[in-house]
């Protein structure tokens, strides 16, 4: 006899980002089963839960993370510069500032800002691998198991330091052979393809400036033949155009052509220097883009051309990018801050609150490769992020869902993901906040110069 499943109805909330689910929508399962017309009332419901006065929208999901970096926010060494001195400054700290315990607490607290941002997906792509944390990503998948999230887990890799020509130190780099097997292991050890999955691997080699040619072509090969995704840093700044054309004798584009990573398994972080026929042979491979405007603010990077890229074929999703160049892992800060620097080069009435969360949801979703989360719709994962609108940011507001983005929204209220409440009255399940805001900083003050 199979177990009927417990039906919940999230009932009438303030506002939806959903078509004809103003009465809310019903839960069954991990799933959504249906959705609540207004004044509607759904039948053989176990449980109601009134969500009056929340804004509710899909679960959102970040797409190019490095939680790592939470141990070196705001570091004096690295404030105040661009890309390339900026990762020179950090390389060597970050070498010396992790281990296992550092690691752990830095995954958990980037997690749980995430979660509390709204966040139910998240995709850290972790490349740095000091002798002794080899099982950083088992690490990450019991982190974020603790907190009921969906992880997908970019094994990323250095292969290619200064001695070779590279950007980092010898120190933080593995031989191109460590780095295969270790993504081998992984994908067997945690790649579940199936719908509703928890779990995902996608192979990330870290930038053409830290990986070899060999590394990166033998990486998309294993992608291809072990169907998982392929991630990397591309078109971030004008230094990475300027060593591919020394070194590659080409753009950054092509070098990702001639090693076999134009296909719709791949999605790049930052996007940012396309020139237009680049831009259509992206698009024409479907190659997906993860916007992350925080960070290129920071960085003085540029700004991503999203909207010729989603014209072109592209899928645009949102990150927060890492904590070192953010320096928060708040992903509904980093959807209001698409809005404001799209507005910026495209105008006012080109970019609405609407796109900014599209792509932090069904963009974000689609660079994943995922079609069973970022919409709020029947069939799909339930995964739902509430709102109140009760701060002093929020009162006057007259469009509930435009004054999320408009007013600032940075906690959500409710984070329900796969169908269970992860977190409840701004608090997430599984992790005691205060604890691990002293353990966190504690590790940070001891091993990498951190005051607070
Ligand atoms: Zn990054």
């Amino acid at each position: 006899m199979t177990q009927q499943k417990k039906r919940t109805w999230l009932k009438e909330p303030l506002a939806i980002l959903a078509e004809g689910a103003e009465g809310g929508l019903v839960v069954e399962g991990a799933q959504i089963a249906e959705l609540v017309p207004a004044g509607g009332h759904p039948g053989d419901i176990d449980e109601t839960v009134d969500c009056s006065g929340l804004v509710a929208v899909p679960g959102l999901i970040n797409t190019h993370h490095h939680f790592y970096q939470t141990l070196t926010r705001a570091h004096p060494q690295a404030i105040n510069k661009e890309l390339f001195d900026w990762l020179k400054a950090l390389y060597p700290v970050w070498g010396r500032a992790l281990n296992r315990e550092s690691f752990r607490l830095a995954t958990r607290l980037a997690l749980t800002e995430l979660l509390m941002s709204g966040c139910t997906t998240v995709s850290d792509h972790h490349y740095v691998f000091p002798a002794g944390l080899d099982d950083a990503m088992d690490i990450q998948v019991e982190e974020a198991g603790r907190l009921g999230m969906r992880i997908t887990l970019n094994r990323g890799s250095m292969d290619l330091s200064e001695k070779d020509g590279g950007l980092p130190p010898d120190s933080v780099v593995q031989t191109t052979d460590e780095i295969l097997a270790d993504c081998e292991r992984v994908i067997k050890a945690w790649h579940d393809p199936t719908e509703g999955a928890f779990t995902q691997v996608a192979l990330a080699p870290c930038s053409p400036f830290s990986v070899t040619t060999e590394l990166m072509k033998q990486t998309a090969a294993m992608a291809k033949a072990c169907n998982c995704r392929l991630h990397t840093h591309l078109g971030e700044t004008h230094d990475e155009d300027a060593y591919c054309i020394e070194k590659f004798k080409c753009r950054p584009v092509d070098y990702l052509e001639e090693t076999g990573w134009m296909d719709g398994r791949t999605w790049l972080a930052h996007g940012i220097h396309f020139n237009d026929e680049e831009v259509r042979r992206l698009g024409k491979a479907k190659v997906g883009v993860c916007h992350c405007p925080t960070s290129n603010m920071v960085l003085a990077s540029g700004i991503c051309r999203t909207q010729e890229l989603e014209l072109a074929g592209v899928s645009v999703g949102l990150g927060v990018d890492g904590s070192a160049s953010n320096d928060n892992s708040n992903l509904m800060e980093g959807v209001r801050h698409a809005l404001m620097i799209n507005r910026l080069k495209y105008g006012a009435a080109a970019i609405t609150h609407l796109d900014a969360l599209r792509w932090a949801t069904q963009g974000s979703a689609a660079c994943l490769g995922r079609s069973d989360i970022g919409r709020i719709e029947p069939g799909m994962q339930a995964d739902i992020a509430f709102y109140a609108l009760d701060e002093l940011r929020f009162s006057g507001a007259g469009d509930a869902l435009a004054a999320l983005v408009l007013c600032g929204a940075h906690r959500a209220d409710k984070v329900m993901i796969g169908g269970k409440w992860q977190v409840e009255d701004g608090l997430p399940h599984g992790v005691d906040v205060a604890r691990l805001r002293a353990e966190h900083g504690a590790i940070a003050r001891k091993l990498a110069g951190a005051v607070t």
